[in-house]
């Protein structure tokens, strides 16, 4: 039989995928002998259940009784018992961590007996009692019953100011008994019933809410974002009640093994006295230090102290806790390996490795070229001594500057239009998202380094700046110390210092940046970041098989691309070579009355070209270079049509000469295609316009020479764009062979001549064309195009929203490559390709080349290398790495 429900005795780390991972570190934590409370799991299986058929598995009922039953006996009390009742608390716990996402009840089995009971248990504490209640209620009205959570903010602030309190532990046992009667009336109206009395009913009805609270929007949003699969689930923990709000010797906080924002060793974490946990996470009052807790309560935070170590020691990662003191005993409510920022990524691995915790391999899992690539963002350059006019805690690192915006909507709204936006508000909640998303950064004025503006502007690499209490945020507007700063004013913020700039900030780039451009010496570089990030890549570089190259089409990226690791290049695209002055030439080339007119056109373009190919090469002096022959269609170098057209009609009106402006006319209307991306270019134009493709091969082949002339080493490949059978790809190489023979001579220099592979039929058809290439390069952007038949200029703006939204694909295809799809073509003509010619050379190029999970699939179909843009090569390096160590069956992570 299937088991739903999993007492935390019985589950243990591993098990995340069926108990999610608070269920599974909670059962974790049991078995190390840490103090946890007792409780249970409910399992991701309930909950796929509930949400496929609206209702629990059969026998969960059941089982949740047995549980309970467990529970009551092991706690002494039953649930919501009149005279001293069992609490529970009912939260959610997916397989992935969704900071703030999902949905929690606390003191569930409160109702208007057991509140007295509760009391009489906190040793007559009725100011406790009153306000555990009151919370319930606040909570259970929320998240079970969707009632307005402002209805209740509102009572309570009404609450505090008719007896002329500010915080809520200002309120003494009266005034949250009053409190309690206005949110059973304010449940009520919105509910059309009672608040429920029946304590398994309250139990049964927030477990259901939290199942439910899986596909709640925010849910699905922040689930799309992080690329979290939709149909995972959720479980639900049931949990003893332990109390922080039990006066001034209790408390709640969350902790750090280590800083998360920056890696450095020591552990780091908020504490709140008297308050219960989503308190602190809301940031609704500022918290103390944790070190602040030593003056408090030194027993506590010592055995704190000494737990977190054995977690770290245990999970060898920095770890993440909830705890609770309910008068000086402590409790674990909660532990994670804990989210970081990028830079905190590479350090703590670099240190974890140094530490004898973990080795470089598993050091090389521990980090992700989409955190590298965040590392590589440009910083504020300070160098004017901008004045901050206030500081906040530095949660998110990153440089941003935008117009300031105060809600979430209008982030949105102006971000669609094409502005970038702070948005700034007191403190952030879960609905904030789609805003929180938009904005270039977040800034508030409440909530420390784990409130969740904070967690989840890490998670999501986002600039912020939280806590900044002198900020004082109005509606439209935010004052702080003197200064009145309007929506749409530009602030900037700093995410690493936690400073605010009136104004826009000039920015500066990264250390890495210049580390990899070799400005900066790791070995001298004090920056641990640096250290970190040269001996990971230099790991990755070691046991990565798959070679790196870069798509360049000058000599200076060329040369960046080589500083940043590039093993050569793999996609030199020429059209950008007949743009500017040579225009002139190519507008020859297309008007050319005879063959004549068009040699001398071509003979024009040669020298041009081959300066263009030895800059190239000699940057790349020793590794390979492919060329690609000439792809777009001829007329995207010819004036627009409409535009020639009303040129022409004016000037004639006028009775000027348009002979030349009529020839030009013409052909362009001549050339006209309703669809050019299945039109006249890559090999098919090479086949029509006579002598275009030779003049390349030409000036390719003389370049080689002319660098081997000076002592240097090309490796030319001469690469044939859209080539869909095999015939095309004969042609040109029969022709191209002769000009190399020609031009070569003695000169030793050797040139490859290959295709790409992007268009559907050739990725068929690749045994035979196989036969006529001595490389392929797969143009994945083209093939993802003619694969799944979407105009690539077009779809991502028209209606890929609504594929996201509906599933469809969970990235854009044209972002990330769709292995089930595209990429299937490309495993089959890489298969078919290598059985007809062994050793075929693989590679691609399409923009796949640079996406950390393809690069993973590309290693998997074994190509030799990838390309991509230069800024991408460090990326792709350090994703080599960690494929071919994933490949190895390491089984690290
Ligand atoms: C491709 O199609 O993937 C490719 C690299 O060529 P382009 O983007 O120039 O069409
Ligand atoms: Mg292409």
């Amino acid at each position: 039989m299937v088991k739903f429900v999993y007492d935390f005795s019985e589950g243990n780390k591993d098990l995340k995928d069926l108990l999610g991972g608070k269920g599974a570190n909670l059962a974790e934590m049991t078995n190390l002998g840490l103090p946890v409370p007792a409780g249970f799991t409910i399992t991701t299986d309930a909950c796929r259940t509930f949400l496929r058929t609206g209702h629990g598995p059969d026998g969960l009922d059941t089982e949740i009784a047995a549980h309970l039953a467990d529970l009551e006996a092991a706690m002494g009390r039953k649930l919501g018992d009149p005279n001293d009742p069992l609490l529970v608390s009912v939260r959610s716990g997916a397989p992935f961590s969704m900071p703030g996402m999902m949905e929690t009840v606390l003191n569930v089995g409160l109702n208007d007996e057991s509140v007295a009971g509760l009391s009489r248990q906190a040793g007559g504490n009725d100011r406790f009692a009153w306000d555990s209640y009151r919370r319930l209620i606040q909570m259970f009205g929320k998240t079970v019953c969707d009632v307005p959570g402002d209805e209740f903010e509102q009572a309570l602030q009404h609450a505090k100011s008719s007896r002329g309190v500010h915080d809520d532990v200002e309120l003494d046992a009266a005034a949250l008994q009053e409190l309690v009667g206005a949110y059973k009336k304010v449940f009520a109206e919105h509910t059309g019933h009672d608040f429920p009395q029946d304590p398994r009913d309250q139990m049964d009805q927030a477990v259901e809410a939290v199942f439910r609270s899986w596909n709640a929007d925010r849910a699905v949003l922040y689930r799309r974002q992080e690329r979290i699969p939709a149909d995972l689930g959720t479980a639900v923990n049931i949990v003893a009640m332990v109390f922080g709000n039990l006066g001034p010797d209790s408390g709640t906080g969350v902790a750090f093994t280590r800083d998360p924002a920056t890696g450095e060793s020591g552990i780091y974490g908020d504490y709140l006295a008297n308050a219960q946990g989503e308190d602190v996470v809301a940031g609704i009052r500022n918290t103390l230090s944790l070190h602040e807790l030593e003056g408090l309560d030194k027993k506590s935070y010592d055995e704190l102290l000494k737990i977190m170590a054995t977690l770290e020691g245990h999970y060898r990662d920095l770890c993440d806790i909830e705890f609770t003191i309910e008068r000086g005993k402590l409790w674990m409510l909660q532990t994670r390996v804990g989210k970081r920022t990028a830079a905190a990524a590479f350090t703590i691995a670099a240190q974890l490795v140094d530490e004898g915790m973990i080795d470089l391999d598993e050091a090389l899992t521990r980090v992700t070229g989409a955190q590298l690539g965040q590392l590589m963002f440009p910083r504020f350059d300070l160098a004017e001594n901008p004045a901050a006019i206030t500081r906040g805690v530095g949660a998110s690192p990153g440089a941003a500057f935008g117009e300031v915006v105060f809600t979430a909507a209008h982030a949105v709204e102006k971000a669609g239009q094409g502005h970038k936006v702070i948005l700034v508000r007191r403190e952030t909640n879960p609905d904030d998202l789609p805003g929180m998303i938009a904005a270039q950064g977040i800034l508030t004025s409440r909530g420390g380094k784990t409130s969740h503006a904070a967690v989840v502007a890490r998670g999501m690499g986002k600039t912020c700046v939280c806590g900044a209490d002198q900020v004082e945020v109005g509606r439209d507007e935010f004052t702080v110390a003197g200064h009145v700063v309007h929506e749409g004013d530009v602030i900037s913020i700093d995410g690493t210092t936690g400073r605010v700039y009136l104004g826009e900030v000039p920015v500066r780039p990264s250390e890495v940046v210049q580390y990899f451009e070799g400005d900066l010496d790791p070995a001298q570089a004090n920056d641990p970041l640096v250290a970190a990030v040269h001996r990971i890549m230099t790991h990755a570089d070691s046991r990565s098989r798959l070679r790196v190259r870069t798509n360049a089409d000058t000599g200076l990226d060329a040369a960046r691309a080589r500083r940043f690791g590039a093993q050569g290049i793999g996609l030199c695209r020429t059209e950008h070579m007949f743009l500017g002055d040579r225009r002139s030439l190519v507008e020859r080339l297309i008007l050319a009355h005879n063959p004549t007119e068009r040699r001398d056109a071509l003979d024009a373009l040669l020298p041009l070209q081959r300066a263009d190919f030895l800059d190239i090469f000699r940057e790349m002096n020793g590794l390979p270079v492919t060329v690609r022959l000439i792809d777009p269609p001829l007329h995207e170098f010819l004036p627009s049509l409409e535009e020639l057209a009303v040129q022409v009609a004016v000037a004639q009106e006028r009775g000027e000469e348009v002979e030349r402006e009529q020839r030009m006319l013409n052909a362009v209307r001549r050339m006209h295609e309703q669809n050019p991306m299945l039109g006249l270019r890559g090999v098919r134009l090479g086949l029509v316009i006579p002598g275009l493709f030779a003049m390349q091969v030409r000036a390719i082949t003389e370049a080689a020479v002319a660098l081997a002339a000076e002592g240097g080493r090309p490796r030319p490949e001469i690469m044939v764009p859209l080539v869909g059978a095999v015939q095309e790809l004969e042609t040109v190489r029969a022709e191209a062979e002769k000009i190399i023979a020609d031009v070569v001579g003695d000169s030793g220099v050797e040139v490859l001549i290959g295709t790409m592979i992007e268009v559907p039929r050739a990725a068929l058809t690749a045994g035979q064309i196989a036969e006529a290439a001595e490389f392929f390069s797969f143009g994945t952007n083209d093939l993802t195009q003619m694969g799944w038949g979407f105009s690539r200029d077009d779809v991502e703006g028209a209606f890929f929203w609504r594929y996201l939204e509906l599933g469809i694909f969970g990235i854009s295809p044209f972002e990330s490559i769709d292995r089930d799809g595209v990429g299937r073509l490309v495993r089959i003509a890489s298969e078919e390709g290598r059985q007809a010619r062994p050793g075929l050379k693989l590679g691609v190029c399409g923009e796949h080349g640079g996406d950390p999970d393809s690069v993973h699939f590309f290693h998997e179909v074994g190509l030799d290398y990838v390309s991509c843009s230069p800024f991408r090569v460090p990326i792709a390096r350090l994703e080599a790495g960690r494929a071919a160590i994933e490949s190895a069956g390491s089984d690290h992570r």
